[in-house]
């Protein structure tokens, strides 16, 4: 063992005085976070949260693989706090027993019932509408999703893989509403409405009604505001200018909504730092900020929608508990494989 010379230790005692129990205590109550989020869109908020609470916030971005890792690591896992989106991703976190149930009033006043897991193993942060793109010019105010069934638009409507994680919670809701019969009918319906092979991405959507071949499409309601703010490109901004949003509901229902979430970690390390941070993330002058970041919609209703996308209307969420909805997310895999929705 080194001893330390005299000067070293009288460097430690100095230190001590200082900084002693504070910075101790600060260091242990750093909050890790693991995000699939862009670091860039919440850097500013958890720079706001550790000026307001003193908690400093250790970030770890993966852009895949947050489950694998979290599982990897087991009980040595630094992470506190799982943020990610879509509510599949959530619920495979507790079911792969990666989460902790946490009760907090804060959060269960401020976010809905049907966007929080029942038990507390994850919370809604921001919502993204499942929604529809129109030709600007196409006389056409409301519209539900049982619609897109409607001969009608034959040959007029663009959407991605029916297998991407978006449309899968689309049609598992259609399923929690209606049943695994109708959606399958419905989902044949829509595949013979396409206007092309379904594929690309959401924004593709835009694209493609600007040229003509499709006179609506399925895409998310924060593309929208990426693509009109210019944040996407001149390009896409062009797109953009070609269409305007409606946001559709179910015949007895709201609009389908997916989310951004984060979940306390089974063995996070500060289990109330992470709460602390969840709760400030809820908070209406974050949530304006945290929601707007990404052009999507506050999972706290007293918190602004960005104007580019307030402008198409309120959201009306649908009233669908997503656990419930995540549970037919095989099913609606199947379903379309069977009606060969992406052939
Ligand atoms: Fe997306």
């Amino acid at each position: 063992m080194r001893i330390p010379s005299p000067r070293t230790m009288l460097l430690a005692v100095a230190v001590a005085v200082l900084f002693g129990p504070a910075a101790a205590a600060a260091a242990e109550e750093d909050v890790t976070l693991y995000t699939t989020r862009e670091p860039g869109l919440i850097q500013p908020l958890l720079d706001a949260f550790t000026a307001s609470s003193g908690v400093k916030v250790n970030t770890v971005f993966l852009k895949n693989g947050l489950l694998e890792r979290v599982a990897a690591e087991g009980s040595r896992s630094p992470a506190d706090l799982l943020m990610t989106v879509d509510i599949g991703n959530l619920v495979d976190l507790v079911d792969a027993g990666l989460t902790a149930p946490v009760r907090s009033q804060t959060l269960e006043t401020v976010i809905p019932a049907n966007l929080r897991d029942p038990s507390g193993n994850w919370f809604a942060l921001s919502l993204r509408a499942r929604a529809l793109y129109v030709a600007k010019d196409l006389a056409l105010e409301s519209i539900t999703y049982e619609d897109l069934a409607d001969p009608v638009w034959k040959g007029r409507i663009c959407i991605r893989s029916a297998q991407h994680p978006y449309n899968i919670s689309l049609i598992a809701a259609y399923i929690a509403h209606h049943g695994e019969a109708a959606a399958e009918t419905w989902l044949r319906a829509l595949k013979d409405n396409l206007a092309r092979k379904a594929g690309g991405g959401d924004r593709d959507v835009a694209r493609d009604i600007m040229g003509g071949l499709c006179d609506i499409g399925v895409a998310n309601s924060y593309y929208v505001g990426l693509m009109k703010s210019g944040r996407g490109g001149p390009e896409q901004e062009k797109w953009a200018g070609a269409m305007r949003m409606i946001l559709p509901t179910f015949q007895s229902g709201g609009t389908h909504v997916n989310v951004s979430g984060a979940a306390v970690a089974r063995h996070a390390p500060n289990p109330n730092g992470a709460v602390r941070l969840l709760e400030y993330l809820v908070s209406d002058q974050a949530q304006k900020l945290y929601a707007q970041a990404n052009f999507e919609y506050p999972v706290n209703p007293a918190a602004a929608v960005d104007p580019l996308i307030a402008d198409y209307g309120v959201l009306k969420p649908d009233s669908l508990g997503l656990v419930e909805l995540a549970a037919f997310r095989k099913t609606a895999s199947r379903l379309a494989e069977k009606v060969g929705f992406d052939n």
